[in-house]
């Protein structure tokens, strides 16, 4: 089954339909955008036709393991099924009408996928959460959202429950799970089976609300970004190429959780325009080994994942590993060291793409398949976006010059932009500048009109009125054999103000070694590096960084511990 890939035939490449003329058509600018658009009828049922006309491959829309035996392959077919059945449930069991909000806490199991679809067909508005949340966030989010139904499983019961009395919106509670029956819970196997599977799709507008996201909180509360049908479900069609560049014949794996925007966009929306194959594996826990030994024994094609994995993947011997049918790999979230990109290659001879994105815009600036890769930059503009360098007044600035990463917005906010921060509209006034969406990071263009990453405005350096960014003292770091993991933020000084401090993970190999002698090394090393000023005047070796639920270093907890506010 390793060959399965390779033995799909050609004719399928891309979703022939009337829509797809259309978004042809819109892509080359020769038609405004359809007024209605909805991702299960327009693009889901279109893949599930071409398989019963025999004009799509046998590769499966989703294919799903569990690392323990378990595993479930479906159609578009047998997803369309099963999706019309929980839309029923959805509706008829629930209660939600189009516009209703829903909390959905689900891992990755396959239910999440139904539910996913099923909101589509019936115009109900997603919110995904991730299931590490606790009590006090699940509280938060509801509150916040206001969604009168939420879908979890066993784990979270317990915790929803503590909370719940508390949620005036919340109407119904269902339950993915083994047990038979819970006091004020619906099963949602034990609905599915007997729910019927006729059921007709919702007309949505293309502008209609979609999905609601909450962003990662790495600098503060988490905000709600509000998604369109069209920001999401039709911006791939119209920049089919402009990151996954999948085709059917493809089987794409994202590892990210189904709480961020990452992965719909990378294990729903977009490999689905593209009739590829959704690969999964639950991944209860994040464990590097398991990840290598999945990409290795399944004809897994593009693998996407933040760059903290990569990073976790170069400390095993990758000698053991063999990736047969892997083209690429996508990596975003974060910036990416261009020395992990240089190793990985070196390692197994397969391409990190970045992308550059946010729960704001989707993705920002990507490497694609046919770009040439200037490692450390995060590429050139996706579409259909407007990608430029501003200054504080929303002025484009020249290639070579620093500023903040910004979308143009006027006069017309492009597709895949979110509509509103829900319930903080002045937040939302306050990241608009003139003729642009600011997004509150800090880069360079180069002449080629690839983008190079400082850092989050937030997080630059001001050292006696030296600017600088921590992405080039981490990424000078981690060139250094006993460095693993890194984040450097600014600490108070006497003399200059600030300074740079970094705190540091060491690799294993080196955690016994002299720290005084090794601080004095790791900083000669960043003066050979970049420009010398930019070198750490304070090291601190630490065991394990603060992070998000996503992954991303907290670099903000770390500078307001140096400067005493916390
Ligand atoms: P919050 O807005 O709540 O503080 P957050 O900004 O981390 O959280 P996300 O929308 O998940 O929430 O993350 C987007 C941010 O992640 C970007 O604004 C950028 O700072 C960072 N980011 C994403 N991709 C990259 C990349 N390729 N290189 C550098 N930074 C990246
Ligand atoms: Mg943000």
């Amino acid at each position: 089954w390793k060959q399965i890939p390779r033995l799909f035939p050609r004719y399928s490449r891309h979703l022939s339909s009337p829509i797809c003329a259309q978004y042809e058509a819109v892509s080359h600018g020769q038609h405004q955008l359809p007024d209605y658009f909805n991702f299960a009828s327009d693009v889901l049922d279109r893949w599930s036709q071409m398989e019963k006309d025999g004009k799509r491959s046998s590769n499966p829309a989703l294919w799903w393991i569990n690392g323990r035996g378990g595993e479930v392959r479906w159609s578009f077919e047998e997803l369309g099924f099963q999706s019309r059945k929980v839309a029923n449930i959805l509706t008829d069991r629930c209660g939600l009408r189009q516009g209703d909000r829903i909390l959905v806490i689900l891992s990755r199991i396959p239910e999440w996928w139904l539910v996913m679809a099923a909101c589509i067909r019936t115009g109900i508005v997603i919110i995904p959460a991730t299931s590490q949340l606790t009590a006090k966030d699940i509280e938060y989010r509801l509150q916040a959202s206001e969604a009168k139904c939420l879908i979890t499983t066993d784990a979270l019961i317990p915790v929803v429950d503590s909370i719940a009395p508390k949620c005036n919106f919340l109407r119904t509670k269902l339950m993915v799970s083994s047990e038979g029956k819970r006091e004020g819970w619906l099963n949602f196997g034990e609905l599915l089976r007997e729910a019927p599977d006729n059921h007709t799709c919702v007309k949505t507008k293309m502008h209609d609300p979609m999905m609601v996201y909450f962003t990662s909180g790495t600098t503060g509360n988490p905000k709600m970004v509000e998604h369109t049908q069209g920001s999401l479900g039709f911006r791939p069609i119209i920049g089919k190429r402009y990151w996954l560049d999948a085709t059917p014949l493809d089987v794409v794996w994202s590892t990210a959780d189904t709480g961020w925007l990452v992965a719909i966009l990378g294990s729903f929306f977009d490999p689905w325009v593209s009739g590829s194959c959704v690969f999964i594996h639950s991944l209860p826990q994040f464990e590097t080994k398991t990840i290598l030994s999945t990409l290795y024994q399944f004809p897994i094609t593009i693998f996407v994942s933040p760059p903290t994995s990569f990073r976790m993947f170069l400390k095993e011997d990758l000698t053991r590993y063999k990736f047969m049918s892997l083209q690429y790999c996508i990596s975003g979230g974060e910036p990416l060291n261009p020395e992990v990109m240089e190793q990985w290659k070196n390692k197994t001879g397969v391409d990190i793409y970045e992308i550059y994105g946010q729960t704001e815009a989707g993705v920002i600036c990507s490497v694609s398949k046919k770009m040439k890769i200037k490692p450390g930059s995060m590429g050139k503009a996706a579409t259909p976006y407007d990608v430029q360098i501003v200054d504080q007044e929303g002025n484009i600035l020249s290639p070579g010059e620093e500023g903040e990463i910004a979308v143009r917005v006027k006069p017309k906010r492009p597709l895949g932009l979110f509509t509103q921060y829900i319930n903080a509209p002045k937040k939302a006034a306050m990241s608009e500048q003139e003729d642009f969406f600011l997004t509150g990071d800090r880069g360079v263009m180069d002449e080629d009109g690839y983008f190079w990453f400082i850092g989050r405005a937030d997080d630059i350096i001001n050292s006696s009125g030296y600017r600088i960014g921590p992405f080039e003292v981490e990424s000078a770091l981690l060139k250094h054999p006993a460095v693993a993991e890194v984040a450097a933020v600014s600490s108070p000084d006497p003399i200059r103000g600030e300074v740079v401090k970094v705190f540091v993970e060491l690799s294993t190999s080196y955690s016994t070694q002299d720290k005084e002698k090794l601080t004095l090394e790791l900083q000669e090393h960043v003066k050979k590096m970049t420009a010398p000023y930019k070198y750490p005047r304070k090291v601190e070796f630490v065991q394990e960084l603060p992070k998000t639920q996503t992954g991303k270093i907290r670099r903000n907890e770390l500078r307001d511990q140096e400067w005493g506010r916390v």
